[in-house]
């Protein structure tokens, strides 16, 4: 292999991403946050410059609605006993606090809610999981919610009912971040409505260049962007590239009976349902078709030219999603992205915005309009 001569060193790097499932592989595995087999462990960190990160507590919708707010408990406790510790990590809930942690270079761990099922209708609860650290949260995951409606299911609400806008009210006030990555068009258009703050989309890409559902049409990054909110790119290959999403309902159709056979008499089990799910969503992303680095950074190109290079950044869904680009195989590899970023010729000062200032700006934002 090549010797990583012209690489930008891990050290000089101010890289925030914006959305990692690292909490469920640590729940689910006995591995260790110091060194394991996923995307994001500590010697990766170092190798890859990455400062901060916002960690997804995210739950299968499948365990709504009885189990869901139990499982984001245990991830809760599954980062404090594997990632919070001395050495490793520091819990952030503030711009102070992520100040403090990098001063102490440590990685700056930012805590989200993935799928607003989690807190099971209650404005108390969403209260409850902010008073535990939580800064952030996607309204909904694959699924709708009972108050908002998700970009991969039927539409019920119509985008958000009473109590998502009474919810997406309460998260501004209380300074947390609104994500409408997994949203639907007519959720995202009504969260806009409902208030002023800057939102985000923690891990989507450009619809143009993808067309998905998952992704975000050019109407959505201009109001995003013309609010100052933020947009993180997501490394998905099926994100990335519409024949790579094709391949994989291909693929997946291809195994329906077999899950069938498998989960039969087991269906009030959500968390096999869910395992088995995962499964084949990795024997359906195999042997899919390359995506390189230089088509992630075209969606990036991209966000950024509709939008604007203040709003565009990271959200890499690692340890969420079955693939990766190529040579991006984990987060060692953030140096190789920023190289390849370099030789599209984005400059210096906007190659930091992309790897995390953008994200931070952000953050300090809606802290600033939270009371
Ligand atoms: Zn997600």
């Amino acid at each position: 292999m090549k010797k990583n001569g012209s690489l930008p060193k891990p050290a000089n790097l101010f890289v925030f991403d914006a959305h990692c499932d690292t909490a469920s592989v640590l729940f689910d595995q006995p591995w260790a946050f110091s060194r394991n087999p996923g995307h994001l462990d500590l010697q990766k960190i170092r190798k890859g410059g990455l400062k901060a990160q916002i960690f997804a507590i995210w739950v299968d919708p499948l365990l709504a609605p009885q189990r869901a707010m139990k499982r984001a408990l245990q991830l809760l406790q599954t980062m404090e006993q594997k990632v919070f510790q001395p050495g490793h990590a520091l819990k952030v809930t503030s711009l102070s606090e992520m100040t403090a942690a990098l001063h102490h270079k440590k990685l700056a761990a930012w805590l989200f809610l993935e799928g607003g099922h989690i807190i099971e209708n209650s404005p108390e609860i969403l209260h409850i999981f902010h008073s535990l650290g939580v800064r952030g949260m996607t309204l909904t995951h694959s699924k709708n919610t009972d108050w908002a409606d998700s970009t991969t299911d039927t539409p019920r609400a119509n985008g958000l009912t009473a109590l998502g806008r009474q919810i997406v009210r309460q998260m501004a006030q209380m300074g947390m971040a609104i994500d409408v990555s997994h949203a639907s068009d007519q959720t995202i258009a009504q969260v806009l409505k409902t208030t002023s703050v800057p939102i985000m989309a923690s891990h989507s890409n450009a619809r143009k260049l993808c067309p998905i559902p998952r992704n975000l049409p050019d109407k959505f990054i201009r109001e995003i962007t013309a609010r100052k909110g933020f947009i993180g790119a997501n490394f998905f290959p099926a994100f990335i590239k519409r024949s790579v999403f094709d391949q994989i309902e291909e693929n997946f159709n291809k195994f329906a009976k077999e899950i069938q056979e498998r989960t039969a008499g087991r269906l009030d089990d959500p968390d096999f349902l869910s395992q088995v799910e995962w499964e084949y969503y990795l024997r359906a992303a195999a042997g899919n078709d390359a995506v390189e680095i230089e088509q992630l950074i075209d969606h990036i190109i991209h966000i950024a030219s509709i939008g604007s290079i203040d709003c565009v950044g990271l959200g890499s869904d690692f340890d969420g999603i079955p693939s990766t680009p190529a040579r991006l195989a984990d987060a060692a590899a953030y140096p190789v992205l920023v190289a390849a970023l370099q030789k599209r010729g984005f400059k210096e000062r906007e190659i930091r915005k992309i790897c995390g200032l953008n994200l931070k700006n952000f953050l300090q934002r809606i802290e600033k309009k939270g009371k």
